[in-house]
């Protein structure tokens, strides 16, 4: 038999999740993977690497309750927030017996993680705001464990309606685990479900150091949640699932320093995402741009897959969200620095206007 054969079935049917590294590309100007977009140094204190890392860095978790105004016992750490996802599927859903539910258009890894564990994904498309189809949801419960929502959601970039958190949180009380994903939460801290987990003990909260801590390449996020829910995860996660150096750097990341560097940055890519809006209303080629709470905005654009391409051929990298329910001629564009922004507009401006017949 061909190994191919004899992998799972569910594995065999697998379409991996496009990143934004996988789709390659060759630029100056990555605007496609919300990223921060300079690097901040690090160096490592720890040379103990003979030895093995402690399963949650002490210093990581308390740095990391201090900052979200948890508890210790109320934080995970992971190998990302996609770890994070990862483990709740594992921990909460059967396979091929309970589902998941999450709301397109939103972040991909909530299905490519339920697929790759042989669980069952059922959507329920937002609606025309981007906002959560409560009945939707309520009429697919039956047999879900698990319910992902994205706020502000990836890629559209809105903050979920709290009210309507607060109706989903209640219709799922001791029915399934709601899990409100933060990963852009620095960019709009007011937003955030953290006070609520004493409220609620089937909320889960996920976080990551990839976005506004700048440091996607660490792979480092959290997990937030009743100690109960917390004490299951991690009889599921591997036993050093950060490495040393990981844990040393994350750990500097979440000092009060550390926290107050982040919030500069986050006010910098804010007022560089004014300059963007701004600019992309004067751009001719752009039909509509949507809200963001976040560090990316997403457009909708006349003849976007040229568009696109052209300004790939130029170097810059965006996003192409043209494929998501909902989103067609629509590309993400991550906030850059300033020069990135004006990179982009300037590319988009010189973009040959088509008139509504041209538009493929
Ligand atoms: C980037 C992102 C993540 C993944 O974060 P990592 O910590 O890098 O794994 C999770 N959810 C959303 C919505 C994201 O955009």
């Amino acid at each position: 038999m061909k190994s191919e054969e004899l992998a799972r079935a569910a594995v065999r049917a697998l379409t991996p999740y496009q990143s934004a590294r996988r789709l390659g590309g060759n630029g100056d100007v990555w605007l496609n993977a919300n990223e921060y977009p300079e690097a901040v140094a690090f160096s490592l204190t720890q040379q103990t690497l003979n030895r093995y890392p402690e399963c949650q860095p002490a210093a990581v978790i308390t740095g990391y309750a201090a900052y979200a105004g948890v508890k210790p016992d109320q934080v995970l750490v992971s190998r990302g927030a996609d770890e994070g996802i990862e483990l709740i599927i594992r921990t909460f859903c059967e396979p091929g017996q309970d589902a998941i539910i999450y709301c397109p258009p939103t972040y991909g890894m909530y299905s490519v993680s339920a697929e790759t564990s042989g669980v069952a994904c059922r959507t329920v498309p937002t609606d025309e705001n981007w906002q959560l189809d409560l009945a939707g949801i309520a009429a697919q419960l039956d047999g879900a464990k698990v319910v992902f929502v994205c706020s502000p959601n990836n890629p559209t970039g809105q903050v979920i309606n709290p009210d309507d958190m607060r109706t989903l949180l209640e219709m799922t009380r001791g029915k399934a685990i709601v899990v409100a994903d933060e990963a852009y939460i620095e960019f709009c801290p007011q937003a955030t479900l953290s006070g609520w987990l004493a409220d609620y003990p089937h909320l889960v909260i996920l976080r990551t150091l990839s976005k506004a801590f700048a440091l996607a390449g660490l792979r480092c996020g959290f997990t937030l949640a009743s100690a109960e829910i917390i004490a299951l995860l991690l009889k599921v996660i591997a036993p050093y699932p950060l490495s040393t150096p990981v844990a040393d750097i994350a750990a500097q990341a979440l000092t009060p320093q550390g926290v107050a560097a982040m919030r500069e940055r986050v006010t910098t890519l804010l007022l560089n995402r004014r300059q963007l809006i701004d600019g992309l209303r004067d751009t001719p080629c752009v039909e509509q741009i949507f809200d963001s709470e976040t560090n990316y905005v997403l457009v909708r654009l006349t003849a976007s897959s040229a568009v696109f391409k052209s300004l790939w051929d130029q170097g810059i990298i965006l996003r192409d969200q043209n494929k998501q329910p909902g989103l067609s001629g629509c590309l993400r564009i991550t906030v850059g620095t300033r020069e990135e922004c004006q990179r982009v507009l300037d590319a988009l401006n010189k973009q040959p206007s088509l008139t509504a017949a041209e538009n493929p």
